[in-house]
């Protein structure tokens, strides 16, 4: 048995974005029960999100625990509650959330120091942990909250520039020096990428902090994007390990309906709402937890849902242009689909329901996240990657593994408000 001053001491810092922190979470609780003392730093009502999960990993005797700060929420002008970016629907309560975590960095950097853990795995969003680390003189370890192919598809991008001789932005490019040939039109770069903005200078900072970490952690498994798991490590030249598919971590059927938070729908009723459809024969359709939609664009989606007549399950997102509410669904859509569709406004248990029987495609915006459960769960995909590097995802999906069709294109970037 080996002691608790013995034991390695790692401590997790997750962004506080669903997309990051769920993985990162599912992925301490993976290190934890390797035999690793680990501490999850965080804020109050993020840790109400996953602290059940944790409780019961202590139950079986893992050590794990958490720091929980309180998130200046007020004091950034946000109101008490907003420490998630879920919580916030509009570019200026981005702005007010960035000035948030800004005011919590003093307070996270006291934690490390007091506890002076063994290693840092901090989201690589997080690139100042890198200066704290060697200051420790501990290893950082970056967690990136995509995968493989991303990371090698944005480096070589920027390293070939190919975009900068075409002129249409609908003109089809392939990008150079990867495994496979991936094709890509200018429209589906993202903005950051074909002009520099606010945010250029934190891309920047984030690809130096990859490089002057110990190494990066992965939320991915190796067949899955072999060629580009080695030419990250080999050609781009940074350590990296493979640690997923994180979320099959999750095998109670309570720390599945809980992931992320209390789900809008109990596990009874989404349970015998699949239990009742035939296999592989309902539809999942699910844009993350970021992608805010307009009345308009819902709208669209709910004509087209009803006129499908397939059986489907909509987790409709927040809308971007209602001062009034958070979810919005055109009058009487709920009585005309009823029988064929279950709609979830609000949080959804996705794995719970991506491995369900019932369950015979997946309509996903490409975050990173839905790829790898979605494959894990084996449901094929139809992609609608929406913003950021949802779009060089998708192609993962279409042109290198294909295991999903595209949708057919909508991309109007001037009606969805998207966070950066
Ligand atoms: N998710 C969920 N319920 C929801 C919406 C999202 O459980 O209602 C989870 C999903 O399973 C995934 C994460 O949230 O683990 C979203 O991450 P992803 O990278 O797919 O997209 P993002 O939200 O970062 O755009």
């Amino acid at each position: 048995m080996v002691s608790e001053d013995q034991q390695l001491h790692v401590m997790f810092l997750p962004y506080v974005a669903p997309g990051h922190m769920m993985p990162m979470v599912d992925m301490a609780r993976l290190f934890a029960a390797n035999g690793i003392r680990v501490t999850i730093l965080t804020t109050t009502k993020n840790a109400l999100s996953f602290q059940n999960s944790i409780a019961r990993d202590v139950r079986f005797g893992q050590k794990i625990s958490l720091e929980i700060l309180r998130f200046p929420s007020v004091e950034a002008g946000l109101p008490e509650g907003c420490e998630n970016l879920y919580d916030a629907t509009s570019p200026e309560m981005h702005k007010r959330f960035f000035r948030a975590l800004e005011l919590l960095r003093p307070e996270f950097e006291h934690h490390f120091r007091r506890n002076h853990p063994d290693c840092i795995v901090s989201d690589n969003l997080y690139t100042w942990t890198v200066k704290l680390a060697n200051e420790l003189g501990i290893p950082r370890l970056a967690f990136s909250g995509s995968g493989f192919f991303n990371l090698c598809v944005s480096h070589n991008i920027d390293r070939y520039k190919p975009h900068d001789d075409i002129k249409l932005e609908t003109e089809i490019f392939i990008v150079p020096g990867l495994p496979d040939k991936v094709k890509l039109t200018r429209s589906q770069l993202p903005d950051i990428v074909k002009t520099k903005n606010e945010f250029s200078s934190l891309f920047e900072e984030l690809k130096k902090a990859e490089r002057d970490s110990f190494g990066v952690l992965v939320n991915s498994f190796y067949d899955l994007e072999a060629g580009y798991v080695d030419h990250f490590r080999k050609d781009i030249g940074i350590r990296a390990w493979s640690m997923g598919p994180v979320s099959m971590f999750n095998r109670d059927t309570d720390d599945k309906i809980e992931r992320g938070g209390n789900s809008c729908v109990s596990k009874h009723s989404c349970l015998s709402w699949l239990g009742s459809r035939e296999a592989n024969s309902v539809l999942f359709i699910c844009f993350g937890s970021l992608t805010r939609f307009t009345k308009a664009q819902i709208r669209e989606i709910a004509c087209a849902l009803e006129e499908s007549g397939h059986s489907f399950i909509w987790v409709v997102g927040k809308v971007s242009d209602s001062k009034d509410c958070d979810f919005w669904l055109p009058e009487r859509f709920q009585e005309n689909v009823s029988g064929k569709g279950l709609i979830i406004s609000g949080w959804a248990p996705q794995i719970l329901i991506l491995e369900h029987p019932a369950i015979g495609g997946f309509l996903t915006h490409c975050g990173w996240n839905s790829i790898v459960e979605g494959v894990s769960a084996g449901v094929p995909m139809v992609t609608w990657p929406v913003f950021a590097e949802q779009f060089y995802n998708e192609k993962l999906v279409t042109q290198v593994i294909k295991f999903g069709v595209p949708e057919k294109k909508w991309k109007d970037p001037s009606r969805i408000s998207i966070p950066p």
